[in-house]
């Protein structure tokens, strides 16, 4: 079972990816890699190797498009998220756990997503867009100079969030989560984020799915 903070250690914050964490497989990746021509593929790659920050990846990415604002919001709203979600993010809450989803993904379809889920009460921390269709304009949600080395601005939220909680769980999936994992108290991790925290020595636990999660969660209410 996980072990989540216990109750007296004072406000605890759980900060949440969006992108292939709630949802089942990252939103943009997948339009980008199903719908965008070609050369993406050096963009993702010139953001990999830390030459770019997300957004200026994104941005390139979105201009190799050839969609509809209509075809766009289609394709989003077909997304699926992980089935227990919305009971872990009750049961967080119920636990004491104030919960954010912290993304670097676009408002654009994580606030539908959530919609559609009835789950728009969430607080959630992600860019802002402006425009239409391959000239989505991407507004971050903190200045440049806060971009940590994932490229986003992850872990300068987490330290900004230090003066409000006590300590702060991330759970996440990607390498946007690398800043974040290197600022949170602790980590729950899966995908490409497990390999890194592997590889890195950061402390985590790994998982596959919220069904997982929701045990440990449970366990810290009852406590
Ligand atoms: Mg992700």
């Amino acid at each position: 079972m996980p072990h989540f903070a216990s109750p007296d250690r004072g406000r605890r914050l759980l900060c949440v990816d969006f992108d292939g964490t709630i949802t089942e497989r990252d939103v943009l990746a997948s339009l980008i890699t199903e719908h965008a021509r070609e050369g993406w593929r050096e963009f993702e790659n010139a953001w990999r190797r830390g030459e770019i920050s997300s957004v200026e990846c994104m941005h390139g990415e979105l201009g190799l498009l050839d969609m509809s604002s209509e075809e766009m919001d289609r394709y989003f709203a077909s997304m699926p998220v992980d089935p227990d979600f919305a009971k872990f993010a009750a049961e967080a809450a119920a636990a004491g756990f104030h919960l954010e989803i912290l993304s670097d993904g676009l408002d654009r379809y994580i606030h539908p997503i959530l919609g559609r889920e009835s789950l728009s009460h969430l607080a959630v921390i992600c860019n802002t867009t402006q425009g239409e269709g391959s000239r989505l304009r991407i507004q971050p949600p903190y200045p440049v100079h806060c971009i940590d080395q994932a490229g986003n601005s992850k872990g300068h939220h987490i330290r900004l969030r230090r003066k409000e909680f006590d300590h702060v769980t991330l759970i996440g999936d990607g390498l946007s989560d690398r800043g974040a994992a290197m600022a949170a108290d602790a980590v729950f991790a899966k995908g490409e984020l497990r390999l890194y925290c592997e590889q890195q020595q950061i402390p985590h636990q790994g998982f596959h799915c919220f069904a997982q999660l929701r045990p440990g969660i449970a366990a810290v209410s009852n406590l």
